[in-house]
Order: C-alpha cells, then structure tokens, then sequence
C-alpha cells in the first residue's frame, strides 16, 4: 500500500500566507523577502491571505472534496533552525472538518484514488548546507519562502505501485498548472513523501525527495527492502526514513515525530474563518474549464483524435494557444501543428519562456498551408523562425524563401534533373508505378521540401509515362 503527502506552492500569488512580503521569493537575494510577521517577532499578527484560501479552495474542489463549513487554523510546534517562529501555522481537522478540503477523489486510468484531506498552511524558510554534505560546519539560512502559501495533499493509500504513482502525479501537476493557482515545474513548487507498507509490516515514511522521478525510485527501494525483510522474518518497524540521492537508497532516521510529539494547539491569532457558500459558489464560477472537459470538446466539437486531445488539453502552455489561434473550420489543422511540430520545439519550462510564438503565428501559418502558399515540411522550418524571432509568418515566408514551388515550369526543370541523377530508381518506376515515391522524396530534397507534393507527383507521372 502506497500513499502520498504532497505540498504543493501557490506560486502565482502576490503575496505570503500571512504577511504581505512577496509569494514569489526566488527572485529575492537571501533574507530580503522577509518582514516581522513572518518572522514571528513579539506583537506582530497574522493576516490571512484570502486569495490563497480561494486558490486553495479551487484545488479542493477540483480534486473532488467537499469544503468545511468553517476554516480553523493550527500551531504545530517543533524547533528546527528553518521555521523563525518555532511554530508553523497549519491545518487539522480537531474539531470537525476545517481544513480546506477533505474526501476527494481522482481518477487514474480507471482507477480512483482517494483524497484524505487537503490543507492550508505555510512553508518553512530554506537551509542551504555550504558544502557537499549535511556534516559540514555551515549551514545557511534564508527566510525568504518562510510564510509563503503551501497547499497539502494527502491521499489514503490506495496505489499499488509505484507507476500508478507517477501517472498521479503527473496528472495532479497538470491540474494545478491548469487552474493557474501554480507553476509545478518551479524548483521546489511540487514535493512529495510517501508512505510505503506491505502486507503484515508496518508503514514507513519516506521523506526528503527532490524529483518525481527519485520519488518513483525511493518508493521501488522501499518495497523491495521490505519484501526482503520480510522473506527473512525480521519484523518492519514504523519508522521515518529519508531519500539519500546520492546513493539511491532510503535511511532510517532518528527522529520519529507523531502527531502527539508536535503539541498541536489552536492559532488563537486567527479567528474562525466562515465560509460563505455564495462566496465559494462564485469561486467555482471563477474556475477555468477542467483539462477532461476541454479534451472532451476538442475531440466532439472538432473531430480532433483522442490522443492528440489528451495531449493538447493537459498542457496549459499548448492549450492556451490552441484556444487563441483556432476556430471552427482550423481546429484540427492548428491541434495537429502544435502537437507535431511545436511540442518538439519548445519542449522545456525555460523554451516556453524564452519563445517569442503567438496564437497569430499559428492561425496565420495555417492559413498559409490552406491557401497553398507553402508547404507542411517549410512550415516546420517558419515554426522554428517563429520561436526565435517572433517576426511575422507572411515575412518568414517571403524573406526566407519557404513559400511553396508549384509553378509547373521550374518543376519540370528540377524533376529532368532528378531523373538524370537517378536512372534506376527512374527505371524502376516505369516497371512498377508504386516506387514512384522515391522520386517525389528526391524532388523534395532538393528544394527543401518546398516542392508542392500534389504537383511533382502528377508532374513525376507524366514523365515517367513517356519513358
Ligand atoms: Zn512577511
């Protein structure tokens, strides 16, 4: 049995859970971002964020919870150099349900996975260790995230492997990006630990793992090593273990904290937060179209193949764009440029950024491609212009010579010359029409794939008729 804790940062706020020193505390030099609220100096206050409880909310509700009629907010003690108040504020359903969501569900291929409950709190400031490992003599501390708004999800356990895991994951980071509420592929903005069990042995935590692809891997470990200890007889004790990536194995650690050891006591500093249902119904409201629901449009409305819809609906990035740069009769053409085409170009967070392609580069290429002015395969070439200069389609194609060849004349010229160059493939031909493929592949060598296909292949077939 496999479960998750994931924390997920609202990183497209303006603002801390609390305070209003910056949410976005990557571009701040260290202990910068910081302000006697989140510090926890004496006398200070906190104020909640209400937008991180509607983004928050949105997230529930996605994932299927239901919302509690009132929010209560928690202090869960423990003293560690990265928390400057030596409490962190969090959620816990004490007394009834008031954290931000609670039994939810999503569905993975079939297979629903169950939400236990999900939380608002705020994220701990970094430690950075000055050298390779954690028994150096520096550690560093910088303040500038502590405060800023995290959203915990935690799952009952019902994955059986550590793939269904990963589909989750994927599908979740998808989400979130999705509902705008945060951009998973940050540094930080996605961790997870996992609680791994098997049969007649105790859970044990795994915690502290950086990437999706290590959590996977922490997870493979951990069932094995208990599966092994299990075969010898040796009891599994309860126990937290952490991620060594190094060596890609899991360690116990020391300090096994439960939920008693952390003195849970009500943040008296905040009130009960009432939750208007008028208020949550226009949050709903608010909520952009579900990836499932878009990927169920474009393949009714547009006749797009399902695949290519899955693909297209999941990426916020492509789905943006597709929505902008299509309409009714293009649908299918501007779906099938961006997914075999552009996703290749611009396949990373930081290719995204840097590109300079709109919408109207798209539209526009595409009615190109309809109006016969240039080809599938120079489209390619002025998508890649597109990304790097951002300068309109109509002058990449006249400036840099992709519109399309169709003029008989100039054909005729290139095709005498191909047939020259290959007398045995023209041969062939002759015997059997179906090679005549080859020759239209030659043609579109050698103008770099500007030849109209439509026009070599009749042209081609005359020809080859009078050998
Ligand atoms: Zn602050």
């Amino acid at each position: 049995m496999i479960g998750l804790e994931i924390h997920c940062q609202l990183t497209n706020l303006a603002s801390k859970l609390f305070c209003t020193c910056k949410a976005n505390y990557r571009e701040f030099e260290p202990n910068t971002n910081i302000c006697p609220v989140c510090m926890g100096l004496p006398g200070t206050l906190p104020r909640l964020n209400k937008k991180a409880v509607e983004k928050a909310t949105m997230i529930a509700l996605a994932l299927n919870c239901s919302t509690p009629a009132r929010l209560g907010f928690f202090r869960k003690n423990y003293f560690y150099p990265d928390l400057p108040k030596n409490f962190q504020i969090t959620q816990l359903n004490m007394y009834g349900p008031t954290s931000i969501g609670e039994k939810g569900k999503i569905d993975i291929e079939g297979k629903e996975i169950r939400i236990r409950r999900i939380q608002l709190e705020e994220d701990p400031g970094r430690l950075i260790y000055e050298g390779a490992s954690e028994r150096t003599a520096i550690t560093l501390v910088d303040y500038n995230r502590a405060g800023t708004p995290l959203v915990e999800i935690v799952t009952e356990p019902d994955f059986e492997n550590p793939r269904q895991v990963r589909i989750f994951l994927n599908i979740l980071s998808d989400l979130l990006a999705n509902l705008g509420v945060s951009d998973p592929t940050l540094e930080g903005a996605m961790r997870a630990d996992a609680n791994v069990s098997i049969e007649g042995g105790s859970r044990v935590e795994v915690k502290n793992i950086g990437s999706f692809y290590d959590l996977e891997k922490a997870i493979h470990f951990e069932l094995t090593r208990q599966e092994s200890l299990k075969e010898r007889n040796i009891p599994i004790i309860q126990e937290t273990r952490h991620w060594d990536d190094r060596r890609k194995i899991t360690i116990s650690s020391r300090t096994k904290e439960e939920d008693e050891d952390y003195r849970y006591v009500l943040e008296g500093d905040i009130p009960w937060v009432v939750m208007d249902k008028n208020l949550i119904e226009s949050w709903k409201r608010k909520m952009p179209e579900s990836i499932s629901s878009k990927k169920h449009r474009y393949i009714t409305k547009y006749a797009i193949p399902p695949q290519v819809a899955d693909v297209l609906a999941s990426d916020k990035y492509y789905s943006d764009l597709f929505e902008d740069a299509h309409d009714e009769s293009n649908a299918k053409e501007v779906a099938n440029l961006i997914t075999t085409d552009l996703m290749g170009l611009v396949d990373t967070r930081e290719k995204k950024e840097r590109s300079k392609i709109t919408a109207k580069h798209l539209s526009d290429l595409v009615n190109l491609i309809r109006g016969g002015k240039i080809t599938r395969t120079s489209a390619k070439s002025a998508l890649q212009e597109m990304v790097k200069t951002g300068r309109p389609a109509s002058d990449i194609v006249s400036d840099v010579g992709l519109g399309k060849i169709s003029d008989e004349s100039e054909l005729k010229k290139i095709i005498e010359q191909v047939i020259l160059e290959e007398p045995i493939a023209a041969q062939q031909a002759v015997e059997n029409p179906q090679t005549i493929n080859y020759l239209v592949g030659k043609v579109m060598q050698k103008t770099k794939g500007k030849a109209d296909p439509a026009t070599t292949l009749k042209l081609l077939k005359e020809k080859i008729g009078t050998i």
